[in-house]
């Protein structure tokens, strides 16, 4: 599956940016959609026709991007509607998330806390589990004391694990329908709405609330995009090179990028000083540097400034092999290169020559 970088946001004076990761990019994208299909909204309903033009950019994936951007530049209306969107996630973050239960049948209606519903669960499942251990041993215990047949019957009839179902006060049913609720902080009235702008009831500004958590320099939000979008560009060629890259090797090679590194290429070689080492090598602007599959206790991960590499030579006996010589005298060799070299060039400066 191919890595997105996310989306990229600015103020109309660029003063302000928002950078989106890829998974937020697309819940946006599905916020904005559903707002547009009817979902309810807490406060003043907004300008369909932003929204439908937000739609149409947030979540998708923009053609021609670079490790620059091209950012979206927002005006001032669309940006006021992109924050409320953003907000959401913040405010899911920090006001209570309660689930609303309704009985399709009768209508009976609760309020769950699926924080506790987790611990009762695991509450139940720690309550069997010690029974049936329980019921074992003693099972055992019959069977060693000569009652055999009573030993067996206990083990095999086993305790029921209990449903975790809760039944219908009004019906007796255990289906229902539910919903995620939440409180306003200042009136405390629940709020059942899809979409929280503003409280109905008190006016509560729930952007507002967050607004600075959504919202860095527009100078840093391009920052955080360039490095994204390299560490993308990496993991897809990376992928390409080897499906079955260990998270640890890629991890590896993206400690090494910064907004300022340049990216040469990414290549894949079998081994290093003729040692088998299925190994995955990240060439940029700042040095080298490879992570190997781990093969028994041999794990192989490096990495060299070029300051402190003395000379690179290739192919120096006719094979394909790529050769770095320290200050001190030592080398390192790579060679049995695998698969073609992915090619990146991203953020090399204009007077570096390939
Ligand atoms: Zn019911
Ligand atoms: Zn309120």
């Amino acid at each position: 599956m191919e890595n997105h970088p996310g989306g990229i946001y600015l103020s109309q004076d660029e003063s302000l940016g928002i950078f989106v990761a890829h998974e937020f990019h697309i819940a946006a994208g599905n916020i904005i959609d559903k707002v547009l299909a009817g979902a309810p909204i807490a406060g003043p309903q907004p300008d369909r026709d932003v929204l439908r033009h937000l739609s149409k950019i947030v979540g998708k994936p923009t053609a021609q991007q670079d490790e620059n951007g091209p950012p979206v530049v927002l005006s001032h209306v669309e940006a006021l509607h992109f924050e409320a969107i953003m907000a959401q996630f913040r405010l899911r973050d920090y006001l209570p998330g309660r689930i609303k239960r309704v009985c399709p049948v009768d209508g009976t209606m609760a309020i769950e806390d699926p924080v506790y519903l987790a611990q009762r669960a695991e509450h139940i499942q720690r309550e069997y589990d010690r029974n049936i251990f329980i019921n074992n041993v003693t099972a055992q215990q019959r069977i060693n004391s000569g009652h055999t047949v009573e030993g067996l019957a206990r083990m095999f009839l086993a305790p029921q694990k209990p449903s975790l179902d809760i039944v219908c006060p009004g019906c007796g049913g255990t289906k229902y329908d539910r919903f995620r609720v939440t409180f306003c902080p200042e009136c405390q009235n629940r709020r059942e709405e899809f979409l929280l702008v503003e409280c109905p009831d008190c006016d509560h500004d729930f952007v507002a609330s967050v607004r600075e958590h959504i919202w860095t320099t527009g100078a840093i939000a391009l920052q955080s995009f360039n490095v994204s979008y390299k560490y993308s560009a990496v993991i897809n060629a990376v992928r390409d090179l080897d499906g079955y890259a260990r998270d640890r090797q890629i991890n590896h090679l993206l400690g090494q990028i910064t907004a300022d590194t340049g990216i040469f290429h990414v290549a894949r070689c079998r081994l290093i000083d003729n040692r088998r080492r299925d190994t995955l090598l990240l060439l940029t602007t700042d040095g080298i540097c490879w992570s190997s599959k781990r093969l028994g206790f041999f794990t192989e991960d490096g990495s060299l400034q070029w300051e402190q590499v003395a000379s690179v030579s290739e192919n120096s006996n006719g094979g394909d092999d790529f050769r770095l010589a320290l200050p001190d005298g030592r080398t390192i060799t790579f060679s049995s290169f695998t698969g073609n070299e992915k090619a990146l060039s991203i953020g090399i400066p204009d007077d570096i020559e390939l």
